[in-house]
């Protein structure tokens, strides 16, 4: 697989070398963390040090870290109209969420389908504040769901704006952190949130760990009941190995993604304008507002994306599409159709990510790739005409 180049980064990105040690040193705990014995105590070990890493990455404090198998599980436990907010039992009577949410959030947790509205979003895919201070007129007590960054567009979304706006309604708000834990910087208390979502294998981590953070907003209930681990949130024994690789590595996003951002940035650009001057046609989603350094996410008229996909991938490349094909049927993105996208772009749109080891001569084979992906689409094109 050496001679293929990865742009599927915020699907998931590849384990780091620190996580891989911190996983296969955890292997040999044999014990759970819940029990008292030396062996135990060498398992909790294990664990709080992993929470004290992961509690860094957002600013938070690490008994505000409750570990899960992941950000689904945690954007469903933190997705409940009953909470303890600051040391009060209340009950939320409606869940606005943003139309471009991953699905875990669009599925509205534990409310009842009536309760949960999606809120919408401009043509650049950034969330409608008008609409949202309008849609928090609607309910007593609201709890409000926006991503950080979509992982489609890579467009991040003002924060901390719609935190004082969630507030100020008498609001509570939790804020999916997947895409930018890690990549920008994500300070729980900068963006005003009240639980925040992570996930270890975008971070460099292992698939099948997650954390809800909570700042003196918790859910009143698990969503796992059972054993009272996780202090009674998350029933199970903990998965010691997954938890100290996403550990390690949000340690290790946490001293070198400022230094990989401008990297991945520089990067992406010069895709951007290569891509341009390729195919002048090429619209890329979210260009004009604030979006992660490391996504591009574009399109040409006329381009089928479930083509081109398998395209690049017999040229050497991963990298995904926005439409999903389920039973020989296509499914154009919910974010791409939440933005109002041109219905002559939606069907091609390509998804590019990059991380923190993408190489300029990965760039090369992604342009060299690209071209002819292009020049198969333009014969096609002429062919019909
Ligand atoms: N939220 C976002 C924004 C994501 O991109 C993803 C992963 N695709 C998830 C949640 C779910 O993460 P996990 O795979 O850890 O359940």
């Amino acid at each position: 697989m050496s001679d293929r180049v990865y742009f599927d980064w915020n699907a998931t990105a590849p384990l780091r070398a620190e996580a891989r040690a911190a996983v296969l040193g955890a292997l040999d705990v044999v014990a759970t963390p819940s029990s008292v014995h030396s062996e135990g105590r060498a398992a909790r070990a294990v664990v709080e040090r992993a929470r004290s890493q992961v509690a860094a990455l957002v600013d938070a404090e690490a008994k505000e870290v409750v570990f899960t198998s992941g950000a689904t599980e945690a954007n469903v436990l933190a997705l409940t109209p009953d909470l303890v907010a600051r040391g009060r039992q209340i009950t939320c009577d409606r869940l606005f969420v943003s139309a471009i949410e991953h699905s875990s959030v669009l599925s509205g947790g534990r409310f009842a389908p009536e309760q949960v509205e999606r809120l919408p979003v401009t043509t650049d895919g950034v969330v409608d504040l008008a609409a949202l201070k309008a849609a928090l007129a609607r309910a007593t007590t609201p709890l409000v769901s926006v991503m950080h960054a979509n992982n489609e567009t890579g467009v991040i979304q003002p924060i901390a704006e719609i935190a004082a706006i969630v507030h100020e309604a008498g609001g509570l708000l939790h804020v999916d952190a997947v895409q930018t834990a890690g990549r920008i910087a994500c300070d729980i208390a900068a963006l005003g949130a009240d639980m925040l979502t992570i996930s270890s294998h975008k971070i460099g981590g292992p698939q099948g760990a997650g954390a809800l953070i909570m700042r003196g907003v918790q859910p009143a209930a698990a969503l796992l009941k059972g054993g009272g681990q996780e202090r009674g949130f998350r029933a199970g024994t903990e998965s010691v190995a997954a938890i100290a690789g996403f550990g390690a590595a949000a340690e290790a996003a946490a001293s070198s993604y400022e230094a990989s951002a401008d990297r991945m940035a520089a990067l992406r650009d010069r895709f951007e304008t290569l891509l341009k001057h390729t195919s002048p046609e090429a619209v890329v989603f979210g260009a004009q507002v604030p979006r992660l350094p490391n996504t591009t996410y574009f399109s040409v008229p006329g381009l089928k994306a479930e083509t081109a996909v398998i395209s690049f991938d017999l040229n050497g490349v991963a990298l995904s599409s926005g439409s999903a094909c389920s039973s020989g049927k296509v499914t154009q993105s919910h974010v791409l159709t939440a933005m109002a996208a041109d219905p002559a772009l939606s069907p091609g749109a390509l998804r590019v990510s990059l991380g923190w080891t993408t190489a300029e001569t990965d760039i090369d084979r992604l342009l060299i790739a690209w071209k002819r992906v292009a020049a198969a689409l333009l014969k096609r094109q002429a062919h019909a005409a």
